[in-house]
């Protein structure tokens, strides 16, 4: 019997991330049905521990199963930590606008300008991605981890591969960015793969699934 887990995100970078944990994990992972109808609560805690907590939270009140929900973001050292729990509207915060650009752009693409063009000029350029999960069912939380990459910001995007930030996100030992590796490279080295592993023994104690073969 395959075991599903509902992932509080309809975003669909965070959703490949988490089918190749899952994976690992022995269990698939899907959006919960209904995610779409019910109006997002306001991620008003000042770190990402605290959202994926009330994310999980809120949504498991609407989901029979056990609700796994993510919050993760940037911290930028040049930046004072920006844009953090912000990441996902760095530039509309900023009411950032870009010049010479037509047309509509993506959410990601419209943050990674506006991430470039807050870093020009500076040398500093280490940053690194935070990942905070947590595990809810019927509104109590049960299971919580977190989980960091280190990296640098790169002066132009590189890779296709990814989401958000991912073409700007160097990883120094490898000398490529997020964008450029595939996902299961991805799954082994960035914040989300980190977080997910560090909670894996608890979970599939909870999902009852045995450990995968090693
Ligand atoms: P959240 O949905 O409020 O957790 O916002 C997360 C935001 O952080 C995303 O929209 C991205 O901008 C950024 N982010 C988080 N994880 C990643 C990642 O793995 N790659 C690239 N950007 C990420």
């Amino acid at each position: 019997m395959t075991v599903t887990l509902c992932a509080a995100t309809t975003n669909p970078g965070k959703l490949r991330d988490f089918s190749v944990a899952a994976a690992e994990g022995g269990f698939t992972i899907e959006s919960p049905p209904n995610f779409k109808e019910i109006a997002p609560p306001a991620e008003d805690e000042p770190t990402f521990a605290g959202n994926a907590r009330l994310k999980a939270q809120y949504y498991s009140r609407f989901n029979p199963g056990l609700v796994l929900a993510d919050d993760s973001g940037l911290e930028v050292d040049a930046l004072g930590g920006e844009p953090g729990i912000r990441s996902a509207r760095f530039a509309e915060d900023a009411g950032f606008e870009p010049r010479g650009v037509s047309g509509g752009l993506s959410i990601d693409a419209r943050n990674n300008l506006y991430l470039m063009s807050r870093m020009r000029g500076i040398t500093q350029r280490t940053a690194r991605y935070r990942c905070a999960l947590a595990v809810a069912r019927e509104g109590t939380v049960l299971l919580t981890a977190e989980g960091f990459v280190n990296g640098e910001i790169l002066t132009d995007p590189r890779g296709t591969g990814g989401f958000g930030y991912d073409p700007l996100f160097l990883i120094p030992e490898l000398r490529f960015t997020m964008a450029e590796i595939s996902l299961d490279q991805k799954h082994a080295l960035s914040h989300r793969g980190r977080a997910f592993r560090a909670l894996l023994p608890e979970l599939r104690k909870l999902l009852r699934t045995p450990a995968s073969p090693q």
